[in-house]
């Protein structure tokens, strides 16, 4: 699912204020981020989960460094595409 506009923001904003916007692997300062995916959640036993947990991975465009943000920390309530 793309990211709209706010949410594209919002990760932005992320990036600047929790990494510097600053590669922490290679110092580069460019990321790649435009869709949010899901992920099942398995519990003990393989049941899964009936709500997948959401999130956007961040690349850095430089060494392909990538991390997974989680949808419910970024207050996305209200701009969910
Ligand atoms: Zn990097």
């Amino acid at each position: 699912m793309p990211l709209n506009p706010q949410q594209m923001q919002t990760v932005s904003d992320w990036i600047k204020t929790r990494l510097g916007g600053v590669c922490p692997i290679c110092k580069g300062q460019y990321f790649s981020y435009q869709d949010m995916v899901s992920l099942p959640v398995i519990f003990g036993g393989g049941r899964t989960s009936a709500s997948p947990m959401l999130v956007i991975p961040v690349s850095c465009s430089g060494c392909s460094y990538t991390i997974l943000l989680a949808e419910f920390h970024l207050n996305f309530q209200g701009n969910v595409p």
